[in-house]
């Protein structure tokens, strides 16, 4: 049986049903309905920040954050994370300068990041990666010192807490991704989490077109809304996101009893309650770490070089000063050994021991 990388949770048939019941009663599907109401103040509480901008996916909502504070100039940023954080950063006609990353935890290295800073410097956008978090004190010390603005690509870490304080409070603002993939998702489906009220009101204003009100266009605007049944289907899998998160641990941890020694996994991190999101491990080179994904993948068991190849190796960026691999050489050689093995709230013990038997038979 093909067991692959993740698979969407989803709730009962029923639940759903009966949750967008209510939008054959008042045919209102889209521009701020009842269900996207209530996903923001659930998420909000959740989340545990004083607001949640809802975004129809989570790279719109990155543009649109990018776009609402303003920016200009070079943007901090690295280069082990999925293509939409540097494409949202070229798109909004910014330019990314990449930091290497902490081998520790696949994020960016804060001193790495200071060394960067010019006075072109307009944010620094480090990415919480795997559910892990990044050094966010380091780089809270960093925005005060330069008066440089940090914004969180926290796709990966959906109710992820450090000594208490959630993921979605930290830095000016965060970018969080509902994507069917992800550890709570709305189909598609995103969210911008700050502090900042202003900001609210104008990334609600890029969200919509740049209207502000009936005869009112401020700005030049896209349109990325959620709509009522992406929302809905947020409200049926929040009730089910700590179960979820608790089953991904369990698997994470029979993952590390029958793998341990023979690959590595990232250290925990101190005070972090993670969301164990992906389930990265790192072999001693290159070729083992292909060997195992094609063995795997003729056993029907499909993994993912996640992140490989770096954002800086694109075809798109190729030969684009400053997108320069060699750079960024820890981040390099970790997206060279990393494979992600499948994890998601449903996957049976039985599948991580005949996962974890498969990758012993090639490497043991
Ligand atoms: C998933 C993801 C995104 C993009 O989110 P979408 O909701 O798919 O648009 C951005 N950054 C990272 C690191 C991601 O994993």
């Amino acid at each position: 049986m093909r067991i692959n990388v993740t698979r969407s949770s989803m709730p009962a048939m029923d639940e759903y049903m009966e949750e967008i019941r209510s939008l054959w009663d008042s045919h209102w599907l889209t521009n701020n309905g009842e269900k996207s109401i209530a996903l923001k103040a659930e998420l909000e509480k959740y989340l545990d920040c004083p607001h949640a901008e809802l975004f129809c996916n989570g790279h719109l909502a990155l543009e649109a954050l990018l776009r609402a504070m303003g920016l200009h100039g070079e943007v901090i940023t690295t280069p082990f994370t999925f293509a939409s954080t540097t494409h949202a950063i070229v798109r909004c006609g910014l330019t990314p300068v990449f930091g290497d990353i902490c081998p520790g935890d696949c994020t960016l290295d804060p001193d790495k990041a200071e060394a960067l800073i010019t006075d072109k410097t307009c944010a620094i956008l480090p990415v919480h990666v795997y559910g892990r978090l990044c050094h966010v004190e380091r780089f809270e010390e960093i925005s005060r010192k330069y008066g440089v603005p940090v914004i969180y690509d926290a796709a990966h870490a959906f109710g992820v807490t450090k000594n208490g304080v959630s993921a979605a409070a930290m830095g000016y603002a965060s970018m969080f991704s509902f994507h069917a993939t992800k550890v709570f998702h709305t189909i598609e489906g995103g969210c911008i989490t700050t502090g900042d009220a202003d900001l609210c009101q104008r990334l609600c204003v890029e969200r919509n077109f740049g209207i502000a009100g009936e005869e009112s266009t401020p700005g030049v605007g896209g349109n990325a809304k959620m709509n009522e049944f992406q929302a809905a289907m947020g409200l049926c899998n929040l009730r089910r996101i700590d179960g979820d998160i608790a089953a991904r641990k369990l698997l994470y941890e029979l993952y590390e009893a029958e793998l341990s020694g023979l690959v590595d996994f990232l250290p925990q991190q101190e005070g972090v309650v993670s969301n164990y999101a992906y389930l990265p491990v790192f072999f001693s080179n290159q070729a083992q770490r292909d060997q195992v994904y094609d063995q795997l993948k003729q056993q029907q068991i499909f993994t993912r070089k996640y992140f490989y190849p770096l954002v800086t190796q694109f075809e798109c960026y190729q030969g684009k000063p400053g997108f320069d691999p060699a750079a960024t050489p820890v981040a390099a050689q970790r997206a060279a050994a990393v494979l992600t093995l499948p994890l998601y709230p449903d996957l049976t013990e039985e599948d991580v021991q005949r996962i974890c038997a498969a990758i012993r038979g090639v490497i043991a």
